[in-house]
C-alpha cells in the first residue's frame, strides 16, 4: 500500500463510509496520518512480517511505544499455502500475517507504517531511521525482522515454480507431495544430505547434480543402495503450468517428468542496514545474534530468517517474541539505572 493521506484516499476512491466507520485502532489510514516526521518512539521494528509482528505483540503487551515499518515483501509470498505452524496449518501466508497484524493492532501503543527503511544511524543513546518517503523517526532500540532474499538460479521456469512445486523445506511442503516423482537439485555434500532427508517422503527420488557429480564414491554407493538415482545432465528448464512442475528439461534436449523438486538457494540479507550499523555477519551470511536476539551492536536486535537457518514461521515467531521481551527488559533496566544516578 502506498503512503497517502486519509483525505486523498477518500477523494480518490470515494470510499467514505468504510474509511470512517473502521475502528480507529484498525484503520491503517489513520495510523499513517498519525506518523509524523521527527517522532520519537521507544522501539522501531523494521520488517512487519511474522517475526516483526511477534516482537511487536510482546512489546505492545509491555505497553511500549512501537513503530513497525514494513515494505510488504515476505519471502514466502509466492507459496499458495503455509504449513507446520500450529493453529494455522494450511492457511495462506497472507491469512496468517493479516490475522497477526489485526491482533497486534489491538495494542494501542503500536503503530504501523507501510514503507521501506533506507537509512539507520546511531547517535549517543538513540537511533535515527529514515524511510524512502523521507520520514525521519527516532527510537531507543531497533529490531530488524527483515528476512532474507533468495537468489534464483539461471534456470528457465525456476522462479515461477518457487514455493509452488520448487520447494525449500520438506517440513513445510513435503507432506503435500509425498510419494510423488521428486527431485533434489544439488551436488556434493549438500546434495547427498538433502537427498537422504527427502527420501523420507518419497521413494521416487532423483538427485539432479546439474553437471558432473561431486559426491564421493561412498556417498554415491549409499544413495544407489537406497534406490536414489543420480542424474548428471545439465538442467536447462523447468517445464510447468502456472508454477506446477511437469518436467525437467536438460541441455541435450531430453526431459524427465517430475512433480516436485527441492532446492536450497544462496541468499542475501533482505536489508543491509544492520551491517551498515556495524552488526557482525556470520560466515553463512546471517546476522550474528545471541539467544536473546541481541546483535553485536548495543541496542540493535535481529530476529527471524535474517539470523537463522531454521527457516519456518514458527521459529521466526519464537525469535520475534524473544526479541520483544529482551528489548522490554533492557528498557526497564535502563530506567532503573538512570533513576539510581
Ligand atoms: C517459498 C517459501 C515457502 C515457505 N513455506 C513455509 C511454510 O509452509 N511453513 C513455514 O513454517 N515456513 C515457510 N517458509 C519460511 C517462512 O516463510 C519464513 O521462515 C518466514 O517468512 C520468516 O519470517 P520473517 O519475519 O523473518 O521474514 P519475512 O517473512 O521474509 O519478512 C521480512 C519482512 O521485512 C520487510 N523488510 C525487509 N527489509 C525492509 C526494510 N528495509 N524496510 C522495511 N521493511 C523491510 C520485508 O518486506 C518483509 O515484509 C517458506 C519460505 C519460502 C521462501
Amino acid at each position: 500500500m502506498t503512503n497517502f493521506s486519509r483525505r486523498r484516499f477518500i477523494k480518490q476512491t470515494g470510499i467514505v463510509s468504510t474509511a470512517f466507520f473502521l475502528p480507529l485502532r484498525f484503520n491503517p489510514f489513520f495510523k499513517e496520518k498519525e506518523m509524523m516526521n521527527k517522532k520519537h518512539v521507544e522501539v522501531i521494528i523494521v520488517g512487519g512480517s511474522y517475526s516483526g509482528l511477534a516482537a511487536a505483540m510482546a512489546l505492545g503487551r509491555a505497553l511500549r511505544k512501537v513503530l513497525v515499518i514494513d515494505s510488504k515483501k515476505p519471502c514466502n509470498r509466492q507459496t499458495p499455502y503455509s504449513h507446520n505452524f500450529l493453529t494455522q496449518d494450511g492457511k495462506t501466508p497472507t491469512e496468517i500475517s493479516e490475522l497477526a497484524k489485526q491482533q497486534v493492532s489491538s495494542y494501542n501503543t503500536i503503530e504501523f507504517f507501510d514503507g521501506i527503511v533506507t537509512k539507520a544511524s546511531k547517535a549517543d543513546n538513540f537511533f535515527e531511521v529514515q524511510t524512502a518517503s523521507g520520514n525521519v523517526v527516532y527510537a531507543n532500540k531497533l529490531i530488524f525482522a527483515t528476512g532474507i532474499k533468495d537468489v534464483m538460479p539461471d534456470i528457465k521456469g525456476f522462479s515461477e515454480c518457487w514455493g509452488i512445486s520448487v520447494l525449500h523445506c520438506p517440513y513445510c511442503h513435503g507432506y503435500e507431495v509425498k510419494s510423488e516423482i521428486t527431485g533434489v537439485l544439488g551436488n556434493g555434500e549438500y546434495g547427498f544430505e538433502f537427498s537422504k532427508l527427502i527420501s523420507n517422503w518419497t521413494k521416487e527420488l532423483t538427485l539432479f547434480t546439474n553437471g558432473k557429480s561431486t559426491l564421493t564414491p561412498e556417498q554415491t554407493k549409499i544413495l544407489e543402495r537406497h534406490s536414489i538415482r543420480i542424474e548428471e545432465k545439465e538442467v536447462q528448464e523447468l517445464e510447468h503450468v502456472h508454477g506446477k512442475l511437469q518436467s525437467i528439461i536438460f541441455n541435450d534436449g531430453t526431459k524427465q517428468s517430475l512433480q516436485a523438486v527441492y532446492s536450497r538457494l544462496p541468499f542475501n540479507q533482505h536489508c543491509t542496514l544492520p551491517e551498515e550499523l556495524g552488526c557482525e555477519i556470520t560466515v553463512e551470511g546471517y546476522l550474528k545474534a545471541d539467544a536473546l536476539q541481541r546483535t553485536t551492536i548495543d541496542g540493535v536486535f535481529a530476529c527471524g530468517d535474517n539470523v537463522n537457518r531454521m527457516r519456518t514461521v514458527a521459529s521466526a515467531v519464537a525469535m520475534g517474541t524473544t526479541a520483544g521481551m529482551t528489548v522490554n527488559k533492557e528498557l526497564v533496566e535502563e530506567k532503573f539505572i538512570i533513576e539510581r544516578r
